[in-house]
């Protein structure tokens, strides 16, 4: 055998050892390598007669296999069928290709020999399934980072190598359907009550104790291929309580995803389907939904966003070469409110000793006090330690004393929002820095090279935008001023790393990138508010279209005062007559005559509880519009999601085309992380170039311009772009793709 990414040998007893280790990786995954080597491995099991059985296990030290390469996938998921092929054709040569590993571990499954795995840490994905085809799993015990799944869904995809079949003959349906449905991973004694695993043992043991179970096992079977056997917890179809899962599984998948994610509802169907079968026709059954679900943009567009680009921009894929990486000593925060006690928090549960600054030592206690707090409820959900917590904690220093940080590496300014007073700090702060330690304002709205004026060294001054509850949210927008230099964004993309975020890049514009192209979400809200579109119908469409929040809800928790005032500068900007337009009266009319200004009050275009959690919208509403579409057919829901989402989509293009932002990973990535844009999209530079395709989203960009106003209108770029055929992935491709194309 020509085996690239396993060793293979026979030992004396006749027990044939397949170790995966994929050369040049930390980690295996099934490349398509690595699937032609489990068919040859498959195929000299089964027929050559020395071998009496097998063990499988891994090179790594970190685990067995992560799962299906998922580079390799982006490329060929959603793919173009070949000119040449007849549809028939086409069709059997996909099925061929998608069922072959599915085949070939049933065959491995039925060899007629016993096959065990080694499981000496991670196991997830196509690895998972690869452990399901053999007869026994022995896992370790002493991995803490070992993890068994089948998260697929997460990325747009379905099992397809016999985990949605296996996993619910083993488990039972409703176990099953919760880990597959939400990718949801366990730890290893969860594996091993559910059956998922059968033995444990040190790493080091593994291979050992699955030889010997070979050894004792000469006769092994999966469990349904024993006659009589029976799907633990009963078969869909034939019990009433499995009856109910599917139905209950089917109704609350509705409610939490609406349909958006082709991936869940072809995973329903198929375990639905395929457990009512024998399994080699279970297997045909999810090899063809597996098919029907890599071939949806959402697929291509999930796995390229939030795997691909997630991954390239977590390791600093954004960040200009040729810089030493940053090790952080010390970095001041100052101002200790809402966003600076957050800096705080995460800087110092990334292990870097912080100095919170404040107009007085008592408020820097305060701003101390919310991570007292954040660790206090960690401790008690078990989450960390007292010792670790205290750790953290310690790293915190409050001052109100410039000098504290005399030569910090880093300073995040987090004063209110006041270009005067900020321009102050930063003079104050700079005095305490040495040459090339950077300044970071984590300002919202100022444009960042105006605040840079108050600096002496601009070319280290940049942005460095935070979204609230910092804690929880995992994105950082970086903004380049005029005059910052590629050493300080290198520096700042460390930063946003080693706090463990998410970092995006952008270019100096009013709103940046993200609160400019967010804004037109809940602005699009209010347009039809304006129009007389029902309130409910509005909010329900906007989360139905994969939003986080309908656009009312999401104006008032921005605060429907700061809306009427954004909205009056709009205005005035763009010469509109606000107070005499239907939106400028009904912003006047709520603000101002009724005083709701949002969740902050406890009264907005919602009520709201004690808990500051919406309990509807407030019905008096109603009563200020001249409600003219108080039904939502389908079609009308189609009309309502494609204004939500192109126009966010016309905004991120117009940043493009401004040069605001530069690389469409930033801008997919930015867009899900910063404000949610549909997941299922990919973001928004993925739902123009795979859910529309560039000159289908032109035309209706245009259409839809021709109806409601030029904010639809496409600018010069996307038509260009539509002319060549071109996506954002081909024109803002990485700097370091666009050199080697
Ligand atoms: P905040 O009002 O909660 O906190 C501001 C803090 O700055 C207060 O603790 C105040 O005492 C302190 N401060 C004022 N003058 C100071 C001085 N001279 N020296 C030291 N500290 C001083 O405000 P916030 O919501 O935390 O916002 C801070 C900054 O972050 C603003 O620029 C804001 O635009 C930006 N921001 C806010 C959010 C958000 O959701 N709140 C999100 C992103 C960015």
């Amino acid at each position: 055998m020509n085996l690239e990414t396993f060793s293979f040998e026979i030992d004396a007893d006749g027990v044939a050892h397949a170790v995966f280790d994929v050369p040049g990786r930390s980690m295996n995954t099934l490349t398509g390598k690595a699937i032609a080597d489990i068919i040859a491995i498959t195929n000299e099991i089964a027929t050559n007669d020395k071998i009496v059985g097998a063990v499988l296990s891994s090179g790594k030290a970190s685990g067995f296999c992560a799962g299906a390469d998922l580079g390799e996938m982006g490329e060929q998921a959603g793919g173009k069928p070949k000119a040449d092929m007849s549809e028939a054709e086409l069709k059997k040569a996909q099925f061929d290709r998608g069922f072959s590993l599915n085949k070939t571990l049933r065959e491995l499954e039925t060899c007629g020999k016993p096959v065990a795995v080694a499981l000496n840490g991670l196991a997830l994905g196509g690895g998972l399934e690869v452990a399901l085809a053999c007869h026994y799993r022995v896992a370790a015990d002493d991995n803490p980072k070992l993890q068994f799944g089948l998260p697929e869904a997460k990325i747009g995809l379905l099992p397809g190598a016999g985990g949605t079949q296996r996993l619910p003959r083993l488990i039972g349906v409703q176990a099953a359907l919760e880990h597959i449905l939400q990718g949801k991973s366990m730890k290893v004694d969860k594996a091993l009550s559910l059956g998922v695993v059968n033995e444990l043992a040190p790493a080091a043991q593994t291979a050992e104790k699955a030889k010997a179970w070979v050894l004792a096992n000469p006769d092994a079977k999966a469990p349904w291929d024993e006659k009589g056997f029976k799907m633990p917890g009963g078969v869909v179809h034939r019990s009433p309580g499995a009856g109910q899962v599917a139905t209950m599984a089917n109704a609350m998948l509705a409610a939490q995803s609406y349909g958006n994610y082709p991936a869940q509802k072809n995973i329903l169907s198929c375990v639905y389907e395929g457990t009512q079968l024998p399994i080699d026709a279970a297997l045909r059954v999810e090899t063809r939904y597996f098919i029907n679900t890599q071939e949806r943009p959402e697929a291509k567009a999930m796995i390229r966003s939030l795997f691909l680009s997630m991954q390239a921009l977590g390791k600093g894929g954004n960040r200009p070469a040729g810089f030493e990486k940053t090790e952080f000593k010390q970095i001041a925060v100052i101002g200790a409110g809402l966003m600076g006690a957050g800096i705080a928090y995460v800087q110092a549960k990334a292990g870097i000793p912080t100095v919170l600054v404040d107009v007085s030592k008592e408020n820097a206690e305060k701003g101390k006090d919310y991570s007292r707090r954040l660790v206090e409820k960690a401790v008690k959900r078990g989450k960390t330690t007292e010792a670790k917590g205290q750790a953290l904690l310690d790293l915190i220093t409050t001052t109100d004393n410039y000098d504290d940080f005399k030569g910090a590496d880093l300073v995040v300014e987090a004063v209110f929002e006041n270009p005067e007073l900020k321009a102050k700090i930063t003079e104050m702060a700079e005095a305490q820095l040495e040459p090339g330690a950077v300044f970071g304002s984590n300002t919202s709205t100022l444009p960042i090279t105006g605040l840079a004026k108050a600096s002496s060294r601009p070319e280290n001054f940049i942005g460095i935008h935070f979204f609230s509850p910092v804690e929880r949210m995992g994105l950082v927008e970086i903004i380049m001023g005029e005059k910052t230099d590629q050493a300080t964004l290198a520096k700042s993309v460390d930063y946003v790393l080693a706090i463990r975020k998410t970092p995006i890049v952008v270019n100096d514009s009013r709103g940046f990138y993200t609160s400019r192209c967010f804004g037109t979400y809940t602005q699009e809200g209010l347009s039809m508010l304006a129009e007389g579109i029902k309130p409910a119908i509005i909010e329900n469409v906007g989360r139905q279209c994969g939003m986080p929040m309908g656009p009312l809800e999401v104006s008032d928790s921005v605060g429907l005062d700061t809306a009427l005032k954004v909205g009056r500068q709009m205005a005035e900007a763009s010469g509109i007559d606000y107070s005499g337009n239907e939106l400028g009266q009904m912003m006047a009319w709520i603000v101002e005559d009724k005083g709701r200004v949002g969740r902050k009050a406890g009264k907005g275009f919602y009520d709201y509880g004690d808990n500051g959690k919406p309990t509807r919208i407030w019905p008096d509403l109603n009563s200020q519009i001249d409600v003219k579409v108080d039904e939502c057919p389908p079609a009308m829901k189609t009309e309502l999601t494609n204004r939500f989402l192109v126009r966010q989509a016309i905004e991120v293009a117009r940043c493009f085309e401004e040069g605001v932002i530069t690389d469409a990973r930033d801008g997919d990535i930015g867009s899900i992380l910063a404000w949610g844009f549909a997941p299922y999209t990919g973001g928004c530079c993925s739902y123009v170039d795979l859910i529309w395709g560039i000159k289908e989203f032109v035309a209706e960009a245009d259409r839809l311009a021709d109806k409601y106003g030029d904010r639809f209108r496409p600018n010069d770029m996307l038509r260009d772009m539509a002319a060549k055929g071109e996506g954002f992935y081909d024109r803002f491709a990485p700097a370091a793709e666009k050199a080697a194309a």
